[in-house]
């Protein structure tokens, strides 16, 4: 069987050594994931997870009496955190996950796209999409570059700069030359695949369809320090790990109705 996350992985590490404006780009803290999209749904088709942005300042919802305007009860104190990816020791930066089986599907002639390139082949959106979520990762290392779910036309949130950026990258990595058989797989839709591998595996968590994501702690000292006379609201218990490791990892068969658990 394909291993889909770890062909994209290998194309990323092509990218990135003839690609200059990403070569500040270090992939060993870079994982790539597959989240499950049927094909036939709209939706992402990848999207840029970053791991680090900083804890929140402590803050809490409150709830006020519809009449007259006093606060009637409160959450307790909460800060934002990220989880914490760390494989074989190393600090995990940025996630990358890609929508499986939707992703196989796109085309460049049918999709918004296509003005940005002339005459390209249609697999070449494939490649535009891994390309786009290389260039979310910021150079300054503070976060994301403009960060947005991306898909359809409907969530066009960036500029249009990032892009035309993003295919003329495209267009120049492919005028380098790159070696055919790497990309191969990007020719090929989900039934192509299935066929010609015998089916498709990708990188997951092991709590799919979850995956390390932002979360609330509550933060015990604040309220603990509480005025009399507010009912407290007490906040849901993380029930995700705040620490994931290759442990948490599980290589999942996708196919066009679901993502199955692989034994090894
Ligand atoms: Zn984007």
């Amino acid at each position: 069987m394909i291993n889909y996350t770890e062909r994209i992985t290998r194309v990323m590490h092509d990218v990135v050594a003839r690609t200059p404006a990403l070569s500040f780009i270090d992939l060993r803290e870079v994982l790539v994931f597959a989240r499950y999209g049927r094909t036939d749904a709209d939706g992402a088709f990848a999207t840029c997870h970053c791991l680090t942005l900083p804890e929140t300042e402590p803050g809490y919802y409150f709830w006020r009496d519809r009449v007259t305007g006093e606060l009637t009860r409160r959450s307790e104190w909460f800060v934002t955190k990220t989880p914490e990816v760390r494989l074989d020791g190393t600090r995990i930066k940025y996630l990358i996950s890609f929508v499986l089986p939707r992703f196989c599907q796109q085309r460049l002639d049918l999709s918004w796209k296509s003005e940005l390139y002339n005459e390209a082949e249609p697999w070449v959106a494939k490649l535009d999409t891994i390309i786009h979520e290389l260039y979310h990762i910021d150079p300054a290392a503070g976060g994301i570059r403009q960060f947005a779910a991306d898909g359809a036309r409907s969530s066009r949130t960036h500029a249009p700069e990032f892009y035309d950026n993003v295919a003329a990258m495209t267009r120049a990595y492919l005028a380098t030359g790159p070696e055919p058989a790497l990309l191969e797989f990007l020719k090929m839709d989900f039934v192509s695949l299935q066929t010609r591998f015998g089916g498709v595996l990708a990188t997951t968590f092991k709590n799919f369809p979850s995956f390390p994501q932002r979360y609330m702690a509550p933060c015990e000292t604040l309220s603990a320090n509480e005025p009399e006379g507010v009912k407290i609201e007490p906040l849901k218990r993380l029930t995700q790990p705040s620490v994931y490791t290759e442990r948490d990892l599980h290589v999942r068969q996708f196919t066009k109705r679901a993502a199955l658990r692989q034994i090894a």
